[in-house]
């Protein structure tokens, strides 16, 4: 990355974390049943090559990306695991998918004519996965007699390959099962259609993380796991049994300055706080340019010498303002923690805290940390 060389603020990134998770989902599966390894934005944040390494050390079988362009990153850095890239790639690009041997998703017939043509061009087979919508309303194509057109026509293509057929669910985490069993009955349905027509539709995979810790039974020949991998929890409650993850992340930054600022005066932009006692301020050197959302200000809080500090006034684009009266011994130069491992006492921030300050989701914040904290891998 080149950058952070001279930063104090930092995001520790434990690989063995992220390929221990990768062993413990792999446990989870019937032997034969792969394990993708989504690394996609960063890996979650994580980094990209870093983690795909580390899940691939874990047992990890394939790994998906969202763009063409993670996918070049990832085989620039000589990595020659099987790569599926999950989201559209547009026409332009489709002859460096094939030089690069990744597999593209396939949403829509339309798609097949130019993968043909750069495949013939090419000399080479195109590898595919058919991407089918059974409610998510995003990519895929929603019609059974669609999908099996589109299925028929790869099928019998000599320039295809049908990797895999796929569907996502939209809701594998809420708390009703009936909308992702239902999703799961229309993916059978056009598998079934697809086998009663004699094509070999390839790996069938549809379940995320938490699909793969809640439904066992629909694992099917693969699972594509994201967020479980970086040890964040897929599940919300505790509905089901789940391997104890490891956290992969933790962010962390040091005091910059420290003064006493006297009752009544105003602290950062906009005088959203007035202090109501004399207090002990700490200047942090990370800001919302970093991924520490403005959204937190006078609302998070983080961890300095064992004691939780309380975010005050607004957090600016570089500088994040706490009060540490109340941690004893502090100084400038100390160690402070904004999100991480859990400690057992609950002293240490997650990232789940910051999401709900923000009316969020933790992948939206470990994928929101910045290009400019560097990731110090472990
Ligand atoms: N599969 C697809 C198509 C996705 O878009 C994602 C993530 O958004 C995943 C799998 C991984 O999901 P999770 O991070 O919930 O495991």
């Amino acid at each position: 990355m080149g950058e952070g060389r001279f930063r104090e603020t930092w995001a520790e990134v434990s690989t063995g974390a992220i390929a221990s998770n990768a062993r413990k989902f792999k446990s989870l599966l019937r032997p034969g049943c792969l394990l993708m390894a989504v690394v996609k934005a960063n890996g979650y944040g994580h980094g990209l090559v870093a983690s795909a390494r580390a899940a691939l050390r874990g047992g990890a079988d394939r790994l998906a990306v969202a763009v063409l362009d993670e996918a070049y990153a990832l085989r620039e850095a000589g990595v020659r695991a099987p790569l599926l890239v999950l989201g559209y790639t547009p026409e332009a690009h489709v002859e460096a998918a094939i030089r690069l041997g990744v597999a593209l998703t396939v949403f829509g017939r339309e798609q097949l004519p130019e993968i043909e043509r750069e495949a013939a061009r090419l000399g080479a087979t195109a590898h595919v996965h058919l991407k089918v919508d059974t409610g998510m309303s995003r990519l895929g194509i929603v019609s059974p007699e669609a999908a099996l057109d589109a299925a028929r026509q790869i099928a019998r293509s000599p320039l295809l390959k049908l990797e895999g057929v796929f569907t996502h669910f939209a809701d594998a985490d809420g708390e009703d099962p009936a909308p992702t069993l239902e999703q799961a009955g229309k993916f059978e349905n056009v598998l079934a259609n697809m086998r009663a027509d004699g094509i070999v539709p390839g790996l069938r995979h549809c379940c995320n993380s938490a699909a793969t810790l809640k439904f066992p039974e629909l694992h099917g020949d693969m699972v594509r796991v994201g967020i479980g991998l970086y040890g964040l929890p897929p599940l919300e409650r505790n509905e089901c049994e789940s391997p104890s993850l490891r956290r992969a992340m933790t962010l962390k930054t040091r005091i910059a300055s420290l003064k006493p600022v006297a009752a009544g005066m105003t602290v950062s932009y906009g005088r959203t706080r007035t202090l109501s006692r004399d207090s002990m301020l700490a200047v942090l050197p990370i800001g919302y340019a970093d991924g520490l959302r403005r959204g937190l200000s006078n609302r998070a809080s983080v961890l300095v010498r064992d004691t939780r500090a309380p975010i005050v006034g607004r957090v600016c684009m570089d500088q994040t303002i706490i009060d540490v009266t109340e941690a004893a011994g502090v100084r400038v130069g100390d160690e402070v923690v904004l999100f991480g491992e859990a400690d057992g006492e609950g002293l240490v921030p997650a990232a789940e805290e910051w999401a709900g300050h923000l009316d969020t989701i933790h992948y939206e914040i470990v994928c929101g940390i910045g290009p400019r904290v560097p990731r110090i891998y472990d």
